[in-house]
């Protein structure tokens, strides 16, 4: 049940080993639901969303194996774009598991406290329902959250230790989860896939190049938008003032609302209709015709979204990183 919540935990070959399967035997017609699953797994995370399991996992070992015949397909098909999203959409279902796991009777505790500490080495206690982390661990993540109630001073702080909920104790760690799942997969190695298995692998592959119209992220972008990109590449949240500094410094660079949508997929709160139509009252497409300008340097270091570098001297606006600017007196 446990490996089921987090299939990532297991060791392939030897999962395999140990229920007597070996992947040719998967590769038979009686498989093809399994083979059907692992590939719906990539296309849900694909979309941006967490697969569902059935919520009581009466069948662990299809939950089991679907993931580990989804990596060996991702493997397969060799493409970053899914495998990244697919590891992404893994780390928010495992986040919602860690969650029930920590919300629910202390006996189920063990396993996600052990999962925080052996994988993250985070060390959490728990007192009174909450849960309590070093200062020094919490300070570690919670920099890259922008939202005013991850400041420190905004939390319950005692002797070197900061208390959370168990929803803030998991978001703490989203991002390393994922980080874990992907390097889990890319250290797979690929074993002689069944003939059964590559139909869906063509499919993974003409699936990824519907992602090929995506922004094209230039290395000659400020670092304030790099690492806007990188927030919601990570499926983190990024604040309506960041999303607001991307569109409209994606649209000064002559990117199209077409190219800059799929950039917000994996944000947490996505929805395509409301991106759509905030990118199109930004572009000036639609509303009253406005067209908005980037926000200037000044007001995106109040916001603690400037991130500057040398290169960014002299620069009041991102719109002109990177391009010539007259020198004084000249
Ligand atoms: S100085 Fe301006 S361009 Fe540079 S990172 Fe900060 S906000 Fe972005």
């Amino acid at each position: 049940m446990d490996l089921a919540k987090y299939p990532f935990l297991a060791e392939a070959g030897a999962y395999l080993r140990d229920k007597g399967f070996n992947l040719e035997q998967l590769g038979h017609p009686d498989w093809a639901p399994l083979v059907d699953k692992a590939y719906g797994r990539i296309v849900v995370a694909s979309s941006g969303q967490i697969y569902g399991s059935d919520s009581r996992l009466e069948n662990p070992d299809m939950e089991i194996l679907s993931f580990i015949v989804a990596v060996i397909l991702l493997k397969a098909a060799s493409v970053q774009t899914l495998t990244r999203r697919f590891a992404l959409a893994e780390a928010r279902r495992a986040e919602r598991y860690l969650q029930q796991d920590l919300w629910s009777s202390k006996k189920s505790l063990d396993l996600p406290l052990k999962i925080i500490r052996e994988l993250f080495g985070v060390e959490v206690s728990v007192e009174s329902d909450e849960f309590v982390i070093r200062v020094s661990d919490y300070l570690k993540r919670a920099v890259h959250f922008h939202e005013k109630e991850w400041k420190l001073v905004n939390r319950r702080v005692g002797s070197g230790h900061v208390r959370l909920t168990a929803h803030e104790t998991v978001r703490l760690i989203r991002t390393e989860l994922g980080q874990y799942i992907n390097s889990r997969i890319q250290a797979v190695s690929l074993p002689q896939i069944p003939e059964a298995f590559q139909a869906r692998v063509r499919d993974l592959v003409s699936l990824a190049s519907r992602f090929s119209d995506a922004v094209v992220v230039s290395s000659d972008y400020p670092p304030c938008v790099k690492h806007a990109i990188e927030v919601l590449e990570k499926g983190e949240n990024l604040p309506h003032s960041g999303r607001f500094l991307l569109a409209t410094f994606l649209l000064s660079r002559g990117q199209t609302t077409d190219q800059i949508a799929p950039l917000f997929k994996n944000a947490p709160d996505y929805n395509e209709r409301i991106t759509r139509y905030q990118l199109e009252h930004i572009s000036g497409a639609s509303g009253r015709g406005t067209k908005y300008s980037c926000p200037s340097c000044d007001k995106l270091r109040s916001e603690n979204l400037c991130f500057a570098v040398p290169e960014c001297d002299g620069v009041i606006n991102p719109a002109q990183f990177g391009k010539r600017r007259p020198r004084p007196n000249a």
